[in-house]
């Protein structure tokens, strides 16, 4: 049997047993496909199953989560946590609150985290959960009440040097202070269990910033190696959380102009700059929607989702010279890539986890004069920035915004640099995708060799 059939074996072997997880699917055959030239040079990974082992979590918690809200009514949806790997690390990854979060969506989730985790160069393993709870239009009562429910039976996982969850869609400060009162009271522990914690008990300077900010350095990082920068460079950027703000806030600083950003309800074209200010007072304090974005700037123009053409997302029409998906998955595919190539677009960096479809990858990946930028190693900066407050939870320390900061753009370097230097060992240079997924791959597998079959 050829490598690529044993691969491909393993691959129908998922599709038989979890046929539901189609999104599962889609980041193990972006995964496993890319490794076979691995395979093919080392015999050792087949021989111990690695792949057959990397594929299935560790441990699956799935809990019902029940809160009153506030007409009285009790509520009740699932939670879940998805312990992937912990070869390299405790379980590292965020928690989802949205409708869509599913078992399927959870563990692709994990799944990626494997390898970016292991990217970082920190010992972080790798794990995911959340709920199908929407907190959008919930007051704040319910957040909380929801949140504590949720750490009612989280807690009896997590740990500093067991299970660390944070934040991921739907998951923000807010809701990380709520599900940490409850874990101390839980527990009556105070300990890094949980990151993206407020800066006065625990968190780190510049977590908030570190997935934006890292994107843009891995951005840099690509054009630099092409002797290329973003100064001028017009750049349409998808979301309008955390990633995406801080994606264009640090866009500014390297000279670059974001020009649009995204929500649930329509996008934001802005010719003369994505105002962050602005866009910060809407989405992290007012938490409206986008339409109230142009009440405030006039010149600039908010298209709602109606008025997408059917299975595009109408954010990708703006022509511009790089692309940041940051809002979720599956946000861009092909017609969106063939779209924003042809308006003159030459980079994508993933900001948000998966956000290109496979058949996007490809495109990418066939044209050689575009560069693109995985998630897996672009979106590391947030859970590397985990990483950093974990270690100064552990020594009791605070570090400045500036050494978080530095530490967060020598890890963005570092993760480039591994994933170009992989994809040039396996002869395809600049496939960073192969890159990443082989460089993060390779520590985790050894690790789970060295420690034998658990
Ligand atoms: N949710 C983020 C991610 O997808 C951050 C996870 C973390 O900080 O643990 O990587």
């Amino acid at each position: 049997m050829s490598t690529k059939e044993y691969v491909n074996g393993v691959l129908h072997n998922i599709k038989r047993i979890s046929p539901r997880q189609p999104i599962f699917f889609q980041a193990a055959t972006e995964v496993l496909t890319s490794l076979v030239p691995l395979f093919e040079r080392e015999g050792k990974y087949e021989k111990h199953s690695i792949l057959e082992r990397i594929i299935m979590p560790e441990r699956t918690t799935i809990f019902r989560t029940t809160y009153i809200n506030d007409a009285g009514k009790a509520c009740v949806h699932f939670g879940y946590r998805v312990e992937f790997n912990s070869a390299i690390g405790p379980y590292k990854g965020g928690l989802r609150f949205h409708p869509t979060a599913n078992l399927d969506v959870l563990k692709f989730l994990g799944f990626e985290q494997i390898f970016k985790n292991s990217l970082t160069g920190l010992n972080i393993g790798a794990g995911k959960g959340g709920a199908n709870f929407d907190p959008k239009g919930k007051s704040d009562g319910e957040i909380m009440r929801f949140c504590q429910s949720f750490m009612n039976e989280l807690f009896k996982l997590i740990g500093d040097v067991k299970d660390v969850p944070a934040g991921d869609i739907g998951v923000g400060g807010r809701e990380i202070g709520y599900m940490f009162g409850q874990y101390k009271k839980l527990t009556n522990r105070f300990d890094g269990a949980l990151t993206g914690k407020g800066l006065s008990w625990g968190g780190s300077l510049a977590r908030t910033e570190a997935t934006g900010y890292g994107s843009v350095y891995f951005a840099a990082e690509m054009l630099a190696k092409k002797g290329a920068d973003l100064e001028g460079k017009k750049c349409s950027i998808s979301g309008s959380g955390n990633v995406a703000i801080y994606t264009a806030e640090k866009l500014y600083d390297f000279g670059a102009l974001p020009i649009t950003v995204s929500d649930s309800t329509g996008y934001i074209y802005d010719k003369e700059g994505v105002d962050v200010a602005l866009l910060k007072r809407l989405k992290e304090v007012e938490r409206v929607g986008l339409k109230e974005y142009v009440k405030e700037r006039k010149n600039a123009v908010f298209t709602p989702v109606s008025a997408y053409e059917e299975g595009r997302n109408g954010v990708w029409d703006v022509p511009c010279d790089a692309a940041f998906p940051s809002a979720t998955q599956n946000e861009l595919n092909l017609e969106d890539i063939t779209t924003l190539y042809g308006n003159g677009c030459r980079l994508v960096c993933e900001g948000a986890n998966m956000p290109s479809t496979l058949e996007a990858i490809e495109f990418m990946l066939s044209k050689k004069d575009f560069l693109f930028g995985p998630a897996k190693a672009a979106n590391a900066g947030g859970v590397a920035t985990s990483g950093l407050e974990m270690a100064q939870n552990a020594g009791m320390a605070s570090w400045s915004f500036e050494e978080v900061d530095g530490k967060l753009h020598d890890i963005m370097r570092h993760i480039f640099k591994v994933s170009y230097d992989t994809s040039v060992e396996f002869g395809d240079e600049g496939n960073l995708v192969l890159g990443a997924n082989i460089a993060g791959f390779r520590k985790v597998a050894d690790a789970m060799i060295d420690q034998g079959y658990v």
